[in-house]
């Protein structure tokens, strides 16, 4: 018996859960009756709960037969077995089981979480958090995405306070000086989807969409912050509504902010739950960034609501089929509300995270095995999520939107209320396109990494090759992998442009180029899960007539050139050249190409080499500063706006331009006086510039701004301002509010991560993190220190690359799934290009 799957002879179909909460004592109790059917004679029942006493359990036929049990806990499993005296027969069987458990803090299962009301008086509230596998640390159930069931929950609360749930309330009495809430039934669905939500709380008025009511709910004095967040809730539910052509699912929408949250949000049927960052914002104080990532989060949550909840993967190794769905119809529905935003443009740098791991040799297909939880959990990373949904771009792109959405549709028709697998999804795209789609697809599914796709002229031919894209070189094993890829070519000759689609099968093929060729692209569009490399000629060709492109096809090429640069196909020369190219350059994304990989060079050069490249920095981006100067023009997009921000930060810190950093010094003295406006996409880089450059009374404050900061946007800058000073006693000073209670845990392991990466406090960083391992380990959310950890990739000497390695090894620590190994790779890599191109930068200062 596989310790980690349940045996199916006894299903459940129905959960009646009653559960008091109790957030003085942070405990709670529960009764629960499970209506189950039982296939084959049994005398064990196995199901899921940890962390939970079972304290009672008792089953009785449709006959009215009863038999009580016994429960004997099995914890390293997270299961319970019910042994009962006779064998329970074939039928339908109602299972009573009374339990108890803890609020813990822990931010998964049925948790608190604290905050202060706007008197500065601390509260607390109960929530839950249960994918991927904690439903079973609230209440006894079959724990597993294919049982799925219907929830009918009733809450016991103090009658002070509100209670959220799933469904609409049905009914509310007083009972015992206790106020009891019953929720409606839920669909048929999954119980890592079961949600409640317990405390003061507040809500707006509901919007209707069609006959949706949708609310937002917050901690009381919050509620002005939550219309940008119900407007996209609004917008995008009725854009998936037609988009889909299935009505949503459940009979009301509840989007809650929670102060305390591991995740970004959780798409729990009916009541989405949010870390505050993700739903709750100031539109009028607020950067572009800050209002694309609500978007994008209340977007893709709601996305889920059928892609996850009303269709579901049969096990967490199709988690791709929730995840990589929810993040491309979230470009879908946020490109449709806010086309100015360019939503399909910046995707690019969520296409170019998942490159980055799936260039690594430990990387994994898109679907991989699954057995225990903590692999489970792994699998919630960017080859899931941003190459999941790039791959579905493509093929969106290869079939057609129209036949893509019909494919679709076909899908959810067909399996709602069910579970379902990639084949699933393939058989109902084949049917709407009549092309062989596993045939095309299953190598970029079920085979790890991607294709670099080489293209060089030869006479009257263009010459496409591929081979798997590595940054480290590894000894040839048989024949090399082959995709099939969908090539958008676009060729220039005689002053026009034509764009034709090659499907690359081979290892190479040639397309005929027309007279009076003059340049080639690859990936014309961008839309390819592939990188492209240019012979010299052709890649001078289009570096010459950069202005022709699209912005996501300078932002491929930007973004392809410094990958060739980390794999060791391109001399770093090669790419600061191209780089004093843009300066003219005004797209946002492109410049976070260019101003990521300065960052990371910045990482792996010896620190004599600092001022050189500082001076680097100066020369590519003063112009561009310049020209757009420190305050928004009439008239100009939230684009732009957003991109004075990013230049003006890296100008002042990676740049450490002395004029900059005095201006920046003077704006911020001026707005705090109100002498002055500052654009609200240029005040968090005067935060930033100033940390850079600040002392102890800058730190205090900074410190007081964030601890009386009035959104969860101002409290972020200023809480990662604080991990932005340079000087070693206020570093040690941060790195101990990481584990001394003064910063959350939800954001404890992000603001080490970010001390990590930085040149100028990675080693105070390192030295803590490896003392208080343990610590942190206990403190933080189970994804806590995994999210940290990535911040070794910083740590990119070759000294602090072997105490790493031993550290990890000696501790013998998991991170689940492949986790690890793709750190240690990224360190490899950056250490391995410090000491190629890192001790003589090729410009002069
Ligand atoms: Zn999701």
């Amino acid at each position: 018996m596989n310790p980690y799957r349940l045996p199916r002879a006894v299903a459940p179909s129905r959960y009646d859960i009653r559960l008091e909460p109790d957030l003085t004592t942070s405990t709670f109790t529960g009764v629960e009756t499970v209506t189950v059917t039982v296939s084959e004679p049994v005398t064990d029942v196995w199901l899921n709960a940890v962390e939970l006493t079972i304290t009672a359990a008792t089953i009785e036929s449709d006959r009215g037969d009863q038999q009580p049990g016994t429960a004997t806990a099995e914890p390293e499993n997270e299961r319970y077995r019910l042994t009962f005296p006779a064998p329970l027969t074939p039928g339908t069987w109602r299972l009573r089981l009374a339990f108890t458990g803890t609020l813990n803090d822990k931010l998964r299962g049925f948790y608190r979480s604290t905050y202060k009301d706007p008197a500065g008086v601390p509260r607390v509230l109960a929530a839950t958090q249960f994918e991927a596998t904690d439903a079973r640390r609230a209440f006894p159930c079959w724990d597993e995405p294919d049982f799925k069931a219907v929830f009918a929950s009733t809450l016991v609360i103090d009658p002070a306070l509100t209670a959220v749930s799933n469904t609409s309330i049905v009914s509310e009495r007083v009972e015992n000086a206790k106020k009891v809430v019953a929720f409606a039934d839920t669909i048929k669905m999954s119980t890592y989807l079961v949600a409640y939500v317990v405390g003061e709380l507040d809500a707006t008025a509901p919007v209707m969409v069609g006959r949706t009511p949708l609310r937002v709910w917050c901690v009381p004095g919050k509620k002005r912050l939550a219309a940008f967040g119900q407007e996209i809730g609004a917008a995008s539910l009725e854009f998936f509504e037609n988009y889909y052509g299935v009505p949503y699912p459940g009979d009301k929408l509840d989007l809650l902010a929670i102060p305390d949250f591991a995740a970004g949000a959780m798409e729990n049927l009916g009541a989405i739950t949010f870390r505050e960052t993700a739903l709750l914002v100031d539109e009028a104080e607020a950067t572009h960034a800050e209002l694309e990532r609500v978007a994008d989060v209340v977007a893709h949550e709601n996305a889920h609501m059928w892609f996850g909840d009303l269709v579901t993967m049969s096990w967490w190794n199709g988690i791709w089929l929730n995840e990589a769905f929810a993040t491309f119809m979230e470009m879908l529905a946020v490109d449709a509300w806010k086309p100015q935003w360019r939503r399909w443009t910046s995707f690019g740098v969520s296409r170019a995270a998942a490159f980055v791991v799936d260039g690594l040799h430990s990387t994994r297909p898109i679907e991989f095995p699954v057995n225990a939880p903590r692999e489970a959990d792994a699998m919630f990373d960017v080859l899931t999520y941003e190459k999941g949904a790039s791959v579905l771009r493509m093929l969106e792109q290869f079939l057609g939107n129209e036949i893509f959405r019909e494919g679709v549709r076909d899908y959810l028709r067909t399996h709602r209320l069910d579970n379902a697998d990639t084949g699933d999804l393939w058989s109902a795209l084949e049917r709407a396109s009549r092309q062989p789609i596993p045939d095309v697809m299953n190598g970029w599914i079920f085979n790890p990494g991607y294709p670099l796709v080489s293209v060089r002229r030869e006479g009257d031919d263009l010459v496409l090759s591929q081979q798997p894209f590595k940054y480290l070189a590894s000894q040839p094993s048989g024949s090399p992998q082959l995709w099939k890829i969908p090539v958008q070519l676009r060729v220039d000759a005689n002053g026009k442009r034509d764009d034709r689609r090659v499907l690359l099968e081979q290892a190479e093929q040639r397309v005929k180029v027309p007279a009076g060729f003059t340049a080639a692209l690859v990936n014309a569009g961008g839309h390819g899960f592939y990188r492209a490399r240019y012979a010299p000629d052709l890649l001078e060709a289009l570096v010459g007539r950069l202005n022709t492109l699209e912005p996501i096809e300078r932002f491929n090429l930007v973004n392809d050139g410094w990958a060739a640069v980390m794999a060791g196909l391109m001399p770093l020369r090669e790419y600061l050249g191209l780089t004093a190219r843009l300066r003219e350059e005004r797209d946002r994304n492109v410049w976070s190409a260019i101003l990521g990989s300065f960052a990371a060079l910045n990482r792996v050069i010896a620190p004599a080499e600092r001022p050189r490249l500082e001076a680097l920095v100066r020369d590519r981006l003063a112009p561009a500063v310049t020209a757009l100067g420190w305050t928004p023009r009439p008239g100009e997009d939230e684009l732009t706006r957003q991109l004075r921000g990013d230049l003006v930060r890296a100008l002042g810190t990676l740049g450490n331009d002395p004029a900059t950093q005095a201006r920046a010094a003077e704006l911020y003295a001026a707005h705090e006086a109100k002498t002055a406006e500052v654009d609200a996409n240029v005040l968090p880089a005067l935060i930033a510039i100033l940390a850079y450059v600040g002392d102890e009374p800058r730190y205090r404050e900074f410190l007081e701004r964030f601890r009386r900061a009035t959104t969860p946007q101002e409290e972020q800058r200023y809480l990662y301002a604080l991990a932005g000073f340079r000087q070693p006693a206020l570093i040690d000073e941060t790195l101990a509010r990481t584990i001394n209670g003064e910063i959350r845990t939800q954001d404890a392991p992000f603001v080490n991560r970010a001390m990590l990466m930085s040149v100028y406090s990675r080693e105070q960083a390192w030295r803590f993190v490896k003392m208080n391992w343990d610590v942190m380990d206990g403190l933080y959310p189970k994804h806590g220190t995994r999210r940290m950890a990535e911040g070794v990739i910083g740590l990119a000497t070759p000294e602090l690359e072997r105490d790493v390695n031993d550290f990890f090894t000696s501790r013998k620590i998991d991170l689940g799934g492949k986790t690890l190994s793709q750190y240690l790779e990224q360190l490899r890599i950056a250490v391995a290009l410090g000491e190629r191109e890192g001790r003589a930068l090729p410009v002069s200062a």
